[in-house]
This record gives structure tokens, C-alpha cells and sequence, in this order.
């Protein structure tokens, strides 16, 4: 029994386990091989990597990642899911699951437990309902991690690589690219899960940068900044950042973004990451 993603064993495993999949756990599989082949091929995954995975569900694409990589640890909540991974994980000895939550364990700790000084790649097709607060983890964290390849409900992928201008463009997509380098791998369909998910999905490929994309003299600020002007779309950039809670007049504010050369009256939509960072660090001083 050695290939999950065979439908005929992803069935009989499902009854020889009674497993029921819970929605409240985002439980879609994966069940379309040309897809899983394609998300290994886009993490550029080769013997010498160590790899995280997050929610292995039954173990088909943490099959891929132990014939690829040098060595996975997998994290998966649901502790019913433990036996059948087991079963479909038997054949590979590079493989460590570790039941429990991702947003609640110590991933600094289990890389450097598992994998020493090595720099790590995620790869992951994430439970939805906690895709932004894993993401915001692995990246705020400032772990040891090469890439993070993860499978995201197309909506939210969209804002992530978002450019400025864009209505897809807010707080998600800055945070990400300060930290990191966004680009799309492939398009998923909902018929490549079983049960299908209401949404599309998309593939993305987040290549960790060596430094934030912008120099910042206090990412505290920066973030406020960001979190400032896009909390009220509708407002100028001036009205938001002085709604902001900055402790100055809005004359001053007016001041700062003469200062940088930025147009009181933009939105903060049409924002790179570099007019935010010039804000923050004129406000900081
Ligand atoms: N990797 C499998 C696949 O591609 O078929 C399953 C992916 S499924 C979309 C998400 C997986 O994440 C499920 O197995 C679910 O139980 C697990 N999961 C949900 N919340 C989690 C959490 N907080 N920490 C770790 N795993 C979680």
C-alpha cells in the first residue's frame, strides 16, 4: 500500500482507518498526481534539502518530499491521522511526524532539533482557515528557511504577490515581501482535492530573502505605518496615517510626507514598500 494518491488506496485506507475527514481541520487531499508532481518540481527540492512539511493529512505528498529530500519532519494536528501515517510513511526512515499544532510549537526549536544549521525548505498545502497566521509565523519568526512552498486558496495568494496599485494590494502583500519574494508555481483546480474546496487554489513559491526588501530603522513603526494607511481604504493617505495615532498634528504629518516627496492625497494602495519604509523612518526620527 504505497502509493496514497492512487484513488483506490486513498479509499481503502480511508476505510481500514474509518477516517472521517473534518472540515473544521481544512481536510481537503490532494488526489491529482501531475499536480503533486508539479508542486515538488516548483520547491526545486534536491537530496541535500531538509524539508518541513505542515498538515501531511494521509501522507501523499510527504511520500514525494521523503523520495526527494534529504529529510522531512511533518507536522499534522489531527492525531487520528497518526496510524495511517504510519502505514503509507512505512517504507522511508527520513521522516519524523510530530503531532501538534504549527502555530503553537516551537518550529526554531524542532529546525535546529532536526535539522541542525541547515537552512530548511517548507513546502505545504496549508489548511485554509489559518493560511495568513502560518505565514505570518514563518516569516516573523525570522527562522532558518531557504523557501516556503505552500498550496493557498487563490484569493489570498492573489493579495500576497500583489503589486502596488492593485486592489488586491494591502498589509498581506507587504508583510510578505518585506520578508520574503512571491511568485506563483501553478494554478489548482478544486477537482484535484478530495473533498473539493469551494475555492480555486494556487501554488506559491516564497524565496526567503537575506534581508527585508527595505532598510527600516524600527520594524514596529514600519508596520504600523502600513497597517495605518491601509485600515481605511477610502481615505487619503494624509486622513489615514492621521487617524493613525502617531502623537502628531496633522500639519506634521503633512510636513513628514513633503519630507519624502509623497502626495498627501494617494491612497495607500499605490504604496511601494520603499514610500513606506521612507514614512516610517521620518516618523521614527
Ligand atoms: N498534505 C495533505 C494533502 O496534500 O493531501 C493534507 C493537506 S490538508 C489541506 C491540511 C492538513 O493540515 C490536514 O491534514 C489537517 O489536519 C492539517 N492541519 C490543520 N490545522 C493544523 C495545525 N494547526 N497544525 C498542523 N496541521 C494542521
Amino acid at each position: 500500500m504505497k502509493n496514497v494518491i492512487n484513488p483506490s488506496h486513498t479509499k481503502e485506507l480511508l476505510k481500514q482507518f474509518d477516517f472521517r475527514m473534518t472540515k473544521r481541520l481544512g481536510q481537503n487531499f490532494l488526489i491529482d498526481q501531475g499536480i503533486l508532481d508539479e508542486i515538488i518540481e516548483g520547491a526545486e527540492l534536491t537530496k541535500d534539502d531538509y524539508v518541513l512539511e505542515i498538515g501531511p493529512g494521509m501522507g501523499s505528498m510527504t511520500q514525494k518530499l521523503c523520495e526527494t529530500a534529504g529529510k522531512v519532519v511533518a507536522v499534522e494536528i489531527d492525531k487520528n491521522l497518526l496510524p495511517v501515517l504510519k502505514v503509507t510513511l512505512s517504507e522511508y526512515d527520513n521522516i519524523t511526524v510530530i503531532n501538534g499544532d504549527i502555530l503553537k510549537l516551537n518550529i526554531k526549536d524542532t529546525l535546529q532539533e532536526h535539522f541542525g544549521d541547515r537552512k530548511a525548505k517548507v513546502v505545504a498545502n496549508l489548511p485554509y482557515y489559518i493560511t495568513t497566521p502560518i505565514i505570518m509565523k514563518l516569516l516573523e519568526e525570522k527562522l532558518n528557511l531557504q523557501s516556503i512552498t505552500i498550496m493557498v486558496q487563490k484569493e489570498v495568494g492573489d493579495r500576497i504577490k500583489a503589486a502596488p496599485g492593485g486592489k488586491e494590494y494591502g498589509a498581506l502583500s507587504v508583510a510578505v515581501q518585506y520578508y520574503a519574494k512571491p511568485s506563483q508555481v501553478l494554478f489548482v483546480p478544486p477537482h484535484s482535492f478530495i473533498p473539493q474546496p469551494e475555492v480555486d487554489s494556487i501554488v506559491l513559491k516564497l524565496d526567503i530573502l537575506s534581508k527585508p526588501a527595505v532598510e527600516v530603522e524600527d520594524e514596529g513603526m514600519f508596520f504600523r505605518v502600513v497597517k495605518a494607511s491601509f485600515g481605511q481604504r477610502r481615505k487619503t493617505l494624509l486622513n489615514a496615517l492621521t487617524a493613525g495615532n502617531f502623537g502628531i498634528s496633522k500639519e506634521q504629518m503633512k510636513e513628514v510626507l513633503n519630507s519624502v516627496g509623497i502626495d498627501e492625497g494617494r491612497r495607500g494602495e499605490t504604496l511601494s514598500l520603499q514610500e513606506f519604509a521612507n514614512i516610517a523612518n521620518k516618523l521614527y526620527k
